[in-house]
């Protein structure tokens, strides 16, 4: 199965990839943990990201459609994926389906912004392998610690209720019309992000099979 999880940042797309990825055994694909990887590493896309992202805006079109084309050509996408972040651009996705990729479902995770600032200031990833904890709803089993790796869990710097604020704006304005694109093809379908991840993990399943 080909799937696309939309929605604002911090609706709970990358933990709900991750369920996705457990049940199906697909490959979950986050452009932006994909670029943050980049930054760590000190590669050239890195650090040609590195403004866009702390400054809350969209890394260029031709760039991430690089990253995505290159990843769907490796082997474990054979049977199905899920796009975690990508697209988040008219753009983007019609290089997709100039890629001729056949998406067969597009779910839309739907946060109201308000729900969003808060959730946003209890997020923390790990700083080696970027896991995502919350502080209330998806705590580490040991506090600051990653459960994965060890790892210690920080705040992103696009976390900070500022730039939060400016991605809410970029997703309104330029990923929020996504839902029209893929509602044409008769692809969409929207789930109501709950309070209890496994609420949301419950309604997801259901999408999934509608
Ligand atoms: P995320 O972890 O998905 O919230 O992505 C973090 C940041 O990476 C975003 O705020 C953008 O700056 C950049 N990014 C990730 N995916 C994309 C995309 N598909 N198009 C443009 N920028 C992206």
């Amino acid at each position: 199965m080909k799937l696309i999880l939309l929605g604002a940042p911090g609706a709970g797309k990358g933990t709900q990839a991750e369920k996705i990825c457990e049940k199906l055994s697909i490959p979950a694909i986050s452009t932006g943990n994909i670029i943050r990887e980049a930054l760590k590493n000190g590669t050239q896309m890195g650090l040609k990201a590195k403004s866009f992202i702390d400054a809350g805006q969209l890394v260029p079109d031709e760039v991430v459609i690089g990253i995505i084309k290159d990843r769907l050509a490796q082997n474990d996408c054979a049977n199905g994926f899920i796009l975690d972040g990508f697209p988040r651009t008219i753009p983007q996705a019609e290089a997709l389906d100039e890629m001729g990729v056949e998406i067969d479902k597009v779910i839309d995770i739907e946060v109201p912004d308000e729900k969003i600032t808060d959730r946003m200031s209890g997020r923390r990833v790990c700083k080696e392998c970027g896991a995502s904890y919350h502080l209330l709803y998806k705590k580490p089993e040991k506090e600051g610690v990653c459960n994965l790796c060890g790892g210690e869990l920080v705040q992103r710097k696009d976390d900070h209720p500022d730039t939060v604020l400016d991605r809410l704006k970029v997703y309104h304005e330029q990923t929020e019309p996504l839902k029209d694109f893929y509602a044409k093809k008769g692809k969409l379908r929207i789930v109501e992000g709950q309070e209890k991840v496994e609420d949301t993990t419950a309604a997801t399943f259901r999408a999934l099979e509608d």
